[in-house]
C-alpha cells in the first residue's frame, strides 16, 4: 500500500580512490597497515611543508565524474576546465592540520547524471530512474580516532594513516522515492566505480560511506506546491546498504509522524538541518546536533596549492579509457545476445570480466540464452562454493564452452558430470564414466526404443487410444537404460518406433 507521503532522499557518497599514495604526500594509501605508520610531515600538518597534488588521483576521479556524465569545471567567468583546492576550517583530533583540503565553489566536477534500475520484480525487469547529480569534489581524508567502547573510560587513540588519502565526493539531487531507488543507486555507483577502478568500495572498510538526506512531501492543499515538506535530516553512520533501505524507511515515517503531531509548525524552513545516527542495532535513527553552515567552516582558496585547468587532451584520454559503462552493457547484452532485461542485469551486475566470459561461451555456442542459463546454473554457483573469482576458476571460458556441447542434455546428470570435472580434475570423458554416463549413439538407442515398444505392449495400446502420457514410460524406460542420452532425441525416436506398430 502506498505511504500518505512521498520521501525525498538525496545521498552523499564518498568513496576512497585507489591510488597508491596519498592526495598530497607519497605517504602509502593501504587500509589495514599498523597505525601511524604511513605518516609524513606533509599529512601530519607539520609547519614549513608543503603538499603537492597527486595526478593519478585526479585522473580516477575524472574518470568517476565522466563516468556520471558530469561537466568538468565549467564554471561561469572562469577558463573552461579551472578548478581549485580549497581549505574548510575545523578543529577535530584526527585532522592534525586543522583544516581539511577540499573542493568550495568551483569543483572539479558538477550536473550530471546516474540511470539506475529499480527492480520491482525480476520478471518485469525495471522500472528506469534518472538521478540528478550535484557535483562530485576531491578531498583529502581525515584520520580515524579509536575510541574506547569497553565502557571502561581508557584513552581515546588517534590513527592518522587515513589523513590526507583522496576521497571523491559525489553529491546527489534529492531524487530517490523510495529507500529501493536509494539502494539501486547505490550499487550502481558501486558498480561503476569498482568496474573503472576507481575504488573498491568495501563498506566495511569504509571505502565507500554514504550520508542520506531525508525528508518527506505530505499533501496540502492549502500549500501552493500542494504538499507540506518537513524539516531535511542527515543520517550518518550507515555501514551497510541494508542500513541504508532501513534508516530512510524509518526516518521517513519518524517525520510524517512528527508532521501528523504538529502540522503548522513541522516544516522545513522552520528548522535547520539536523544530524541523527542511524543505530542499527535499535533500528532507529537518533538526534545528534545541528549541522555547521558553510560559513561555520570559513572556506577559503589553500594558497599552498595552484588552481588545476583540466585540457580537452587529458579529457580525451580519460574517455578513451572509460570502456564500456554499465548502463551500455545491460543495453547491448539484450540485443546482441537476445537476453531479458533482468539476465542483463544479473551478468552486468557481475562485472566486466564475468561478461567477458559470458561472451566467449556465447560465441562458441552461438546462443547467448543458452550460455547465460548455464553459467547460472553451474558457474556462478562453483564460484560462490569454491570462494573464486572468474578469472580463477578452473574453467575458462572456452573449456566450459566445450564441456557445454558435449555435456549431458539432462540437466541433473550435467551438473553432476560438471561437479566431477571440477572435484577431481578429469575430464569430460572420464567424468561421464564416473558418473555412469554411456555414450549412446542413435542406433543403440533406436534399437532400446524398439524394445521397449515391443516390452510395452499395454503401453502402447493405450498410446494408440490416444492416451498421450502411456509414451511417457516407455521413453522413461529407454533413458533409465541410457543415462545421459538426450531426451529429445529419445522422444524422437520411440514416436518413431510407435508409429511403425
Ligand atoms: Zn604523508
Amino acid at each position: 500500500m502506498a505511504e500518505p507521503y512521498k520521501i525525498v532522499v538525496g545521498l552523499e557518497v564518498h568513496v576512497q580512490l585507489l591510488t597508491k599514495t596519498k592526495l598530497f604526500c607519497g605517504c602509502l594509501n593501504q587500509f589495514g597497515l599498523p597505525p601511524n605508520t604511513a605518516t609524513c610531515p606533509v599529512c601530519l600538518g607539520l609547519p614549513g611543508s608543503l603538499p603537492v597534488m597527486n595526478a593519478e588521483a585526479f585522473r580516477l576521479a575524472l574518470k568517476a565524474a565522466l563516468a556520471l556524465n558530469c561537466h568538468i569545471a565549467s564554471h561561469p567567468g572562469h577558463t573552461p576546465g579551472f578548478t581549485k583546492w580549497d581549505r574548510k576550517n575545523y578543529y577535530y583530533p584526527d585532522l592534525p592540520k586543522n583544516y581539511q583540503i577540499s573542493q568550495y565553489d568551483l569543483p572539479f566536477s558538477h550536473d550530471g547524471w546516474l540511470d539506475i534500475n529499480v527492480h520491482a520484480d525480476p520478471k518485469k525487469g525495471h522500472t528506469p530512474k534518472r538521478v540528478g547529480i550535484i557535483r562530485a569534489h576531491l578531498e583529502e581524508d581525515a584520520g580515524k580516532n579509536q575510541h574506547d567502547e569497553s565502557g571502561r573510560g581508557g584513552d581515546t587513540k588517534v590513527d592518522l594513516n587515513r589523513t590526507g588519502t583522496p576521497l571523491l565526493e559525489i553529491v546527489s539531487q534529492p531524487d530517490m522515492n523510495t529507500p529501493e531507488e536509494a539502494m539501486a543507486y547505490l550499487e550502481e555507483v558501486r558498480l561503476m566505480m569498482r568496474e573503472l577502478g576507481v575504488s573498491d568500495c568495501e563498506m566495511q572498510e569504509g571505502s565507500l560511506r554514504c550520508d542520506a538526506n531525508v525528508n518527506v512531501h505530505v499533501p496540502d492543499a492549502s500549500e501552493p506546491k500542494g504538499y507540506a515538506a518537513t524539516p531535511l535530516v542527515e543520517i550518518k553512520n550507515l555501514n551497510s546498504f541494508r542500513a541504508v533501505g532501513r534508516a530512510i524507511a524509518y526516518e521517513a515515517k519518524r517525520q510524517f509522524e512528527e508532521y501528523q503531531k504538529n502540522p503548522k509548525t513541522y516544516r522545513i524552513g522552520n528548522y535547520l538541518k539536523t544530524t541523527a545516527g542511524w543505530d542499527d542495532a535499535k533500528g532507529r535513527t537518533e538526534v545528534q546536533r545541528h549541522k555547521e553552515e558553510a560559513a561555520d567552516y570559513r572556506y577559503f582558496p589553500d594558497p599552498d596549492l595552484v588552481p588545476v585547468v583540466v585540457t580537452a587532451e587529458q579529457l580525451a584520454a580519460v574517455k578513451a579509457d572509460l570502456g564500456e559503462l554499465p548502463q551500455a552493457q545491460r543495453q547491448r547484452l539484450q540485443t546482441q545476445y537476445g537476453l531479458t532485461a533482468y539476465d542483463a542485469d544479473v551478468l552486468t551486475a557481475k562485472g566486466r570480466r564475468t561478461v567477458a566470459y559470458f561472451e566467449a561461451v556465447a560465441g562458441a555456442l552461438g546462443d547467448g540464452k543458452a550460455a547465460a542459463n548455464r553459467m547460472s546454473d553451474l558457474v556462478y554457483p562453483a564460484l560462490t562454493e569454491r570462494r573464486e573469482e572468474i578469472d580463477e576458476f578452473p574453467f575458462t571460458a572456452e573449456r566450459f564452452a566445450a564441456f557445454l556441447k558435449g555435456a549431458p542434455a539432462n540437466s541433473q546428470d550435467r551438473r553432476d558430470v560438471f561437479t566431477a570435472m571440477l572435484a577431481d580434475g578429469l575430464t569430460l570423458e572420464e567424468a561421464k564414466a564416473k558418473v555412469g554416463i554411456k555414450e549412446v549413439d542413435e542406433a543403440t538407442l533406436r534399437a532400446a526404443a524398439a524394445a521397449a515398444v515391443a516390452a510395452n505392449p499395454k503401453a502402447v495400446a493405450d498410446f494408440k487410444s490416444g492416451k498421450e502420457n502411456a509414451k511417457n514410460s516407455i521413453v522413461g524406460t529407454v533413458m533409465k537404460a541410457n543415462k545421459g542420452a538426450p531426451n529429445d532425441v529419445v522422444r524422437r525416436l520411440v514416436d518413431e518406433e510407435l508409429a511403425k506398430v
